[in-house]
């Protein structure tokens, strides 16, 4: 007998669940793409996306995944031959590098392992670049394999007045994780409807400044990914750069109007950080006596929508909890030994029901499987919840 029939429970890094709010105010016949209608609710979903993301700037939409978010961005910044700073802290990163450099572009990598970036690393590599050859650095916010969180203020503040852009992939971490764009000195930000942004996979963001649209078109500023045809048009298909994605637009209202009217955006970053420290009392308690860790040691370097774990036999638990419970749980994508490793999503649509639900399946199998672990993992994580009632914003809806 299994006990997983009833309700899934995702736990895993993107595509994140997707209310049934959002899902049903997608879920309509495609209206006139000419009548002002649409137009005005497409206006009102940028007009959010750049409050999602604390900017006055410019904003160019696609439809597409993450990767073609990173692939926009790069046509429009850089020349083949450019030089391009990326700081890796895991799979993302260097998957991010190896696409730019595929365009052409000369990536050079300062690798941070499956550690946060380290400002003074930067800042003792800018400076040995006078004569301003890097053109970008590029970092992910949250790398969403290793599971950090990477300071992009301190990273801004070790730039100095080095003239590169500043470029951060917040797909992992926008409606997560504070982002102050304008405040922070963010040239660029990429991000993607299916992860923090609660909605189905298809389109994706980016955000750039006026010093970044200063750059002007290049050899690989293609007519679909130029960022200044897009920003600001007054024609809805121009937006799009062909038919608009209806139904996503659609979604995108709703879940914006979630996060932005109804919770309220710190009261979004607020229950991710609570959620984030419930799981590391959990994964804390579970470590003792045992080879069960948090992958990120510094809590201020640890993401708050998706947390690592290093847990031997992890493959068989992720199947397990799947198998008995009806809980899925991340694979250890990018770990030294990814059989030995997991990782436990609380990104967008998420509280405390679901993730003291997917701890005590992980618990459940741990005793299952006869894994050693440290007891009061959910009484711990419990405990930090109590500790945080009532001050992770207004409840649910
Ligand atoms: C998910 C993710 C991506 C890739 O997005 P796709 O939609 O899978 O192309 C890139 N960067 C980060 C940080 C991500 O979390």
């Amino acid at each position: 007998m299994s006990l997983a029939p009833g309700p899934d429970l995702i736990a895993i890094p993107g595509p994140s669940p997707v209310p049934a709010r959002v899902l049903n105010a997608a879920h309509r016949a495609s209206p006139d793409i000419y009548a002002d209608d649409l137009a005005q609710v497409n206006l009102q979903v940028m007009a959010h996306l750049k409050r999602l993301a604390g900017t006055r700037a410019n904003l160019a939409p696609y439809i597409g995944n993450g990767h073609a978010g990173w692939e926009a961005a790069s046509a429009n910044m850089f020349a083949p031959g450019d030089l391009a700073l990326v700081l890796t802290s895991g799979h993302f990163g260097r998957s991010w590098a190896e696409m730019t450099e595929g365009l052409g572009v000369t990536v050079e990598r300062l690798d941070f392992g499956a550690l946060a970036p380290d400002p003074a690393r930067l800042a003792a590599r800018l400076a040995q670049d006078p004569q301003g050859r890097i053109r970008a650095v590029m970092v992910c916010q949250t790398d969403t394999a290793s599971a950090t969180l990477a300071d992009i203020r301190a990273i801004r503040t070790a730039m100095g007045d080095h003239p590169a852009l500043l470029v951060v992939d917040a797909i992992a971490s926008l409606g997560c994780a504070p982002m102050r764009m304008d405040d922070w000195g963010v040239d660029v930000l990429i991000a993607a409807s299916q992860k923090g942004l609660m909605c189905p996979p298809g389109t994706v963001f980016v955000w750039f400044s006026d010093r970044a649209a200063a750059r002007g078109r290049t050899s690989l500023t293609s007519p679909w990914w130029d960022w200044h045809l897009r920003a600001g048009s007054d024609a809805l298909w121009r937006w799009w750069g062909g038919t608009p994605p209806v139904q996503q637009i659609f979604a995108l209202s709703e879940a914006l109007t979630m996060i932005l009217d109804e919770e309220g955006l710190e009261a979004t970053w607020a229950r991710h950080d609570r959620l984030a420290r419930a799981t590391w009392a959990a994964v804390d308690a579970w470590s003792v006596g045992g080879s069960i860790r948090l992958s990120v040691a510094d809590p201020a370097a640890r993401a708050c929508s998706v947390t690592a774990v290093t847990l031997p036999g992890a493959d068989a638990l992720r199947a397990w909890v799947t198998r008995e419970c009806g809980v899925t749980l991340g694979v250890g994508l990018g770990a030294p030994d990814p059989s030995g490793a997991l990782r436990i999503a609380h990104m967008g649509h998420t509280n405390a029901g679901v993730l003291l639900g997917t701890l005590g399946a992980i618990e459940a199998g741990l005793t299952a499987l006869g894994i050693p672990h440290g007891t009061g993992a959910l009484e711990a994580a419990a405990a930090s919840i109590a500790r945080s009632a009532g001050t992770a914003g207004s409840g649910r809806h």
